[in-house]
């Protein structure tokens, strides 16, 4: 398996990795754009969003609850932050293995697109 994301899960690559369950991992970005640039991956490669499964789909809360605690674990709960999930080319996503950005500490772009 050469996707990057599965080799973190596996260990087999480095990352500061911040949270952990059976089904999902967080760790810091390697390139952050903000303060705080955390991701939250579901530990199944599940290529993007346009992959997800009706029955797979309760992992997106469960990864936004994991992020709403990660952002009070960053200290910018109350500041505000952003969740993205970029997917497919047009959505700029460029590793593809689902993934949620955790954003803050910063006044952000209003700008989406
Ligand atoms: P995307 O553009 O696919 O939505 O986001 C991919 C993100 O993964 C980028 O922000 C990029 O910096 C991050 N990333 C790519 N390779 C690695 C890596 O090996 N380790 C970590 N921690 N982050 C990575
Ligand atoms: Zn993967």
């Amino acid at each position: 398996m050469d996707c990057i994301f599965c080799q973190i899960v596996a260990g087999e690559i480095p990352a500061d990795i911040l949270y952990q369950d059976e089904e999902v991992i967080a760790f810091r970005d390697i390139n952050p754009v903000a303060p705080t640039h955390l991701l939250i991956i579901p530990k199944k490669h599940i290529p993007s969003l346009a992959h997800l499964s009706e029955a797979e789909s309760s992992l997106i809360g469960d990864m936004v609850n994991i992020a709403n605690q990660l952002a009070k674990r960053e200290g910018i709960s109350e500041s505000g932050y952003r969740l993205a999930i970029s997917c497919g080319e047009q959505g700029g996503q460029e590793v593809p293995h689902l993934h949620l950005h955790l954003l803050g500490g910063r006044k952000l772009s209003n700008e989406l697109g």
